[in-house]
C-alpha cells in the first residue's frame, strides 16, 4: 500500500539515496534524470508519483470471522481478544482524528469486515480511499466504494480442507463478478501451487481481476503451508508463466515475483519500515503507521500490516506494497532496475486504489533486488 511511506518524497528515501551510490551492474553510473529521460520510464514515473500522497493505517473492524482458516495470522497473538467497539460514532471520530494526523488511506481488515458493514460505511464516508480484506462470502454494500480484496487459498477442494468452507470460489464469484471494486488475491502456499491454473482459468472466464500473494507464516507456525526453497522456486516459475498467459486479468509483474519468492523475506531484502521492525518515530511508516485493534487501541511495538506474522517468513503482498515501494532510490541505479520498481508500484496501485488503471510491464524479465542476487531456479 503506497506510501505507506511516501516513496521518493520523504526523508527516509532521501537518506537512503545518500547511502546507496548510483552504480549499475553495467559499470555505468546513471543519473536519475537520465533514467527518467527515457520517454516510457518518464511517463510511468509521472503517472505513479501522483499517488505519493497516500499515507496508510490499518484497522481490525471486528474480532469475528464466519470461517476459520489454518494459518490465519489474525487468530494469533492477543489482538483477537480485544473487546469489539461497534459504535459507529466512535469509528467516525477515529476516522476524523486519523485524517487530522495525515492518514489518507485505510485498510479495513481482521477478522472479517463484511460482518460489520455499517462500520465500513462510516469509514468510507470519512475516508474516501481504502481497501477491505475479505473472504468474499458476504457481499459488502456497494455504497462502500473501497477496493475489496477477496482471499483465495486454492481450489474449492483445498479451501474446504484448509478454510473449512464449501464452494468458496463459486460463492466469491457470485458475490463479486462484475464488481469494479473486486480484486481476487490468490495466496500461494506450499501445497496449492499447481491449483492456480484451474482457479485462474475460472476467474478469467468470469472477467475477474486477480493478483498473487505468498503465504507468510504466523509466529510459531511450522505447518504444511509454510514455504520451502523448492516451493518458492516453483511458485516463482508459475507466477512468471501466468503473467504472459493472463495479461488482461492478472495484476502482477516479473519483479513482483522476484521480491515475493526470494529465499530471503521482505525484511532482509528491503528493510521493513513498519514500526514493529523500525523503531524510528522520525520518518516514513515508523512515524505515521498505526494498526488499530477492534477496541480502537493500538500498540506501536506490534504495529505492521500483518501483525503476528513471522518476520523471517514475511512475503505478504500487503507488506511488500509498502516495503518495496518505499525503496525508490535503492532502485534508481539503472534503467532496468528502475523499470522493475515502476512495474511493482504500478501493480500495487492498481491492486489497492479504486480507478487506477495499470499499464503494461516495462521490464519483461526478472531483475535482482538491489544488493542481492537473483533467486535461483
Ligand atoms: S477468512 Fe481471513 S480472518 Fe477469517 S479465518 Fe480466514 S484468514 Fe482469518
Ligand atoms: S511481519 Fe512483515 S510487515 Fe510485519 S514487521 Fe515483520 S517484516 Fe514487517
Amino acid at each position: 500500500m503506497m506510501n505507506r511511506s511516501r516513496p521518493g518524497c520523504d526523508r527516509e528515501s532521501r537518506m537512503e539515496a545518500q547511502t546507496h551510490p548510483v552504480e549499475s551492474t553495467e559499470q555505468k553510473t546513471w543519473k536519475f534524470s537520465d533514467i527518467i529521460g527515457d520517454p516510457l520510464i518518464g511517463a510511468r514515473w509521472e503517472k505513479v508519483r501522483r499517488y505519493f500522497f497516500l499515507r496508510e493505517s490499518t484497522y481490525d473492524m471486528t474480532n469475528r470471522c464466519n470461517i476459520r482458516c489454518d494459518g490465519c495470522y489474525y487468530f494469533e497473538g492477543d489482538k483477537q481478544f480485544a473487546h469489539e467497539n461497534q459504535n459507529p460514532a466512535d469509528w467516525r471520530s477515529l476516522m476524523k482524528a486519523e485524517k487530522a494526523r495525515g492518514i489518507t488511506y485505510v485498510v479495513l481488515a481482521g477478522a472479517e469486515p463484511s460482518l460489520v458493514p455499517e462500520l465500513c460505511r462510516v469509514c468510507f464516508e470519512e475516508m474516501p480511499l481504502g481497501a477491505i480484506a475479505s473472504n468474499g462470502l458476504r457481499p459488502i454494500p456497494e455504497s462502500v466504494h473501497y477496493r475489496i480484496h477477496i482471499s483465495v487459498w486454492g481450489d474449492d477442494e483445498t479451501s474446504l480442507r484448509v478454510r473449512k468452507a464449501k464452494d468458496m470460489l463459486v460463492r466469491q464469484i457470485a458475490n463479486y463478478q462484475d464488481d469494479p471494486r473486486a480484486v481476487f488475491v490468490y495466496t500461494f502456499t506450499r501445497e496449492n501451487i499447481e491449483q492456480i491454473h484451474g482457479v485462474m482459468e475460472v476467474l478469467s472466464r468470469h472477467g475477474c481481476k486477480v493478483t498473487l500473494n505468498m503465504f507468510s507464516s504466523p509466529v510459531g507456525y511450522t505447518g504444511p503451508l509454510r514455504h520451502t526453497p523448492q516451493s518458492l522456486a516453483r511458485t516463482r516459475q508459475t507466477m512468471v508463466a501466468l503473467i504472459s498467459e493472463y495479461p488482461e486479468n492478472l495484476l502482477f509483474s516479473p519483479y513482483s515475483a522476484v521480491a515475493h519468492t526470494h529465499i530471503h523475506g521482505l525484511h532482509v531484502l528491503y528493510s521493513c519500515s513498519y514500526p514493529r521492525m523500525n523503531r524510528s518515530t522520525a520518518i516514513g511508516l515508523g512515524r505515521s503507521f498505526r494498526q488499530y485493534r477492534a477496541d480502537l487501541s493500538w500498540d506501536r511495538t506490534a504495529a505492521c500490516c500483518v501483525p503476528d506474522t513471522d518476520c523471517t517468513d514475511c512475503r505478504h503482498y500487503a507488506a511488500g506494497s509498502a516495503v518495496v515501494t518505499a525503496r525508490l532510490f535503492r532502485h534508481a541505479s539503472d534503467p532496468d532496475t528502475f523499470r522493475s520498481w515502476l512495474d511493482y508500484v504500478d501493480t500495487y496501485l492498481a491492486v489497492w486504489v479504486m480507478g487506477y488503471e495499470r499499464g503494461e510491464n516495462l521490464c519483461d524479465h526478472m531483475v535482482a533486488p538491489p544488493g542481492h542476487d537473483l533467486p535461483e531456479g
